[in-house]
């Protein structure tokens, strides 16, 4: 569930030699010579959260190879556990850049990790509250399901607090493979049907079956 910010803001406010990269991880290391759209997914739960995405997006702007910046309006949003939504946690400002760049994906991704760090990202546990969270959304229509990079992010298409920025940034935008990111927001968004309680879906399960009546309507 998100909410708004009471007065959502508008923020505008040398990768170190890697080891050499071989297979599919090394062609995303290959420069690709052309300029791509990439989407970047920011989040912060702890520490100044509006401090840490000003200077995480000034840090994309620095980048070499980087034309261009655009960046959402920033909401805020229940931190989503494994469990589902914490309401205890701290609560997350996110918000998403849309990067027109000619680094290849892996380099761009380094150089997100690298920002992370930068602003104290400790990972202690996986879906832990943190100070910055970069997350490489897609890049241009280019899939891949290396665990170091997966394109475009798995997770995607069922975060409304990437989903909903990305939209406020470009109404047409598509996830590649999943399709137009208007929709898979508006499914999101959409009450689902509350599951039977245990009680009565093992009541159901159990109870005799019953055939229906010929005259029921079947619909
Ligand atoms: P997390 O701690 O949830 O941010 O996950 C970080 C790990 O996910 C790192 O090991 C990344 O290499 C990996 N990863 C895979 N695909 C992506 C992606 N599209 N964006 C960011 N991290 C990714």
């Amino acid at each position: 569930m998100n909410r708004r910010l009471a007065s959502p803001r508008l923020l505008h406010g040398s990768l170190a030699h890697a080891a050499e990269p071989r297979g599919a991880w090394a062609r995303g290391f290959s420069p690709p010579g052309v300029w791509a759209e990439a989407v970047v997914a920011l989040g912060a739960n702890l520490g100044d959260r509006s401090e840490t995405i000003v200077a995480a997006v000034a840090a994309l702007r620095e980048l070499p190879l980087v034309a261009s910046v655009r960046v959402a309006p920033v909401i805020e949003s229940v931190a989503v556990k494994p469990d589902g939504p914490d309401e205890d946690a701290p609560t997350y400002l996110n918000t998403v850049a849309i990067v027109r760049t000619r680094l290849a994906p892996a380099v761009l991704l380094a150089h997100l990790n690298r920002i992370e760090a930068e602003h104290g990202r400790v990972r202690m546990e996986r879906w832990g509250d943190r100070t910055l969270d970069l997350d490489l959304v897609a890049y241009g229509d280019v899939r891949s399901d290396d665990p170091r990079l997966t394109l475009p992010h798995p997770r995607a298409a069922d975060r409304a607090f990437v989903l909903e920025p990305w939209l406020a940034l470009d109404p047409d935008a598509v996830l590649p493979g999943r399709g137009p990111v208007a929709h898979l927001a508006r499914a999101l968004s959409e009450p689902r049907p509350a599951p039977a309680s245990r009680s009565l879906s093992e009541d159901a399960r159990s109870a005799p079956e019953t055939k229906r009546p010929a005259t029921e309507d079947p619909s």
